[in-house]
């Protein structure tokens, strides 16, 4: 659990409402109610995918609702959790019921603060980019807020960013691009990594799972010993590199082929599209 101590009462009796129930949206319910911050009478589910309603509120024991122009009227934090291509045809749906007071979070990756102001008539807005990692309560959140959020609805965020993994509060909304791409596309970046080292194993020889789980548990410890280290990376490297040796040998080949300017190269294409997209 990510929980390092109790909860503070920031979200007490506050109404939250998930427009868009899918992946991310489960995932962050999942979070805020085992974190104990929220009771499941404070959240509502909307989707108009009556599976998902079901599933939901058999899981969590929350309201499900089609309704979003119902739902939305009475919380106190509404959840954009719906994919950027819908976002503009549930503002359509709710711009007359959400309340002026209302705090919009809104998760859509691309989708700026002036698009969310200008489309719902809001001015109370966080902007925040989760990763996948959310579903195991890992997600790292970057997020911003316009100047109309209070303290107190910044302390409500604050706290619901943080149960469902770690949140860094980023001063604009261009850092906010950066993230989508270092962040919010780094999973399946790393992913695209181990999928290599996994099948390199199994060139060798090793049996599928074997490689599978010699290259995971690598990937953990290192990560691990990174953070728990607080060393540059580069210092973990050189430790690991004897003269001559097969690390060395390793090395070269990365070197060789790139690796540092393609990654580089990956990050800043992510970027671009994400601008490109808001
Ligand atoms: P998803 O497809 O799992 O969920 C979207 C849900 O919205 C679906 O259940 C769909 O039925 C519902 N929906 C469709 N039209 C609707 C409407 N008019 N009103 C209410 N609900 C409606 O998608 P997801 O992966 O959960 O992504 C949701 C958002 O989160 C996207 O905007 C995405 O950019 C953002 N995001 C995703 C990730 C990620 O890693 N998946 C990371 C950060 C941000």
């Amino acid at each position: 659990s990510n929980k390092a101590g109790p909860p503070s009462l920031a979200l007490k009796g506050k109404k939250m409402v998930f427009l868009g129930s899918g992946k991310m949206a489960e995932a962050m319910m999942g979070g805020m109610l085992n974190s104990g911050a929220v009771e499941a009478t404070q959240v509502t589910a909307c989707d108009p995918n009556a599976t998902r309603r079901t599933f939901l509120s058999d899981r969590f024991h929350i309201s499900a609702t089609a309704n979003n122009a119902d739902a939305a009227k009475g919380a106190d934090i509404l959840i954009l959790a719906v994919k950027p291509q819908t976002m503009a045809s549930v503002f359509d749906g709710i711009r007359d019921t959400i309340s002026k007071e209302c705090l919009v979070v809104s998760i859509a990756a691309g989708f700026t603060i002036g698009q969310i102001r200008e489309g719902l008539g809001v001015e109370r807005v966080v902007r925040a980019m989760p990763n996948t990692p959310a579903l195991i309560n890992q997600s790292i959140t970057s997020w911003t807020f316009t100047p109309e959020v209070t303290t107190e609805q910044r302390r409500q965020a604050k706290e619901f960013l943080s149960t469902f993994g770690e949140e860094v509060l980023l001063s604009d909304e261009r850092m906010l691009d950066m993230a989508t791409a270092l962040s919010g596309s780094g999973p399946a970046m790393c992913q695209l990594m181990f999928e290599a080292m996994i099948d390199a194993g199994v060139h060798m020889g090793f049996p599928r799972d074997t490689s599978r789980k010699l290259t995971l548990h690598t990937v953990r410890g290192s990560v691990n010993l990174a953070l728990a280290s607080g060393e540059h990376p580069s210092v973990l490297k050189n430790d690991i590199t004897s003269p001559g040796g097969t690390t060395a040998a390793a090395l070269y080949e990365l070197e060789r082929g790139g690796m540092r300017t393609v990654i580089s190269d990956a990050v800043w294409a992510a970027y671009r599209r994400s601008r490109e997209l808001g």
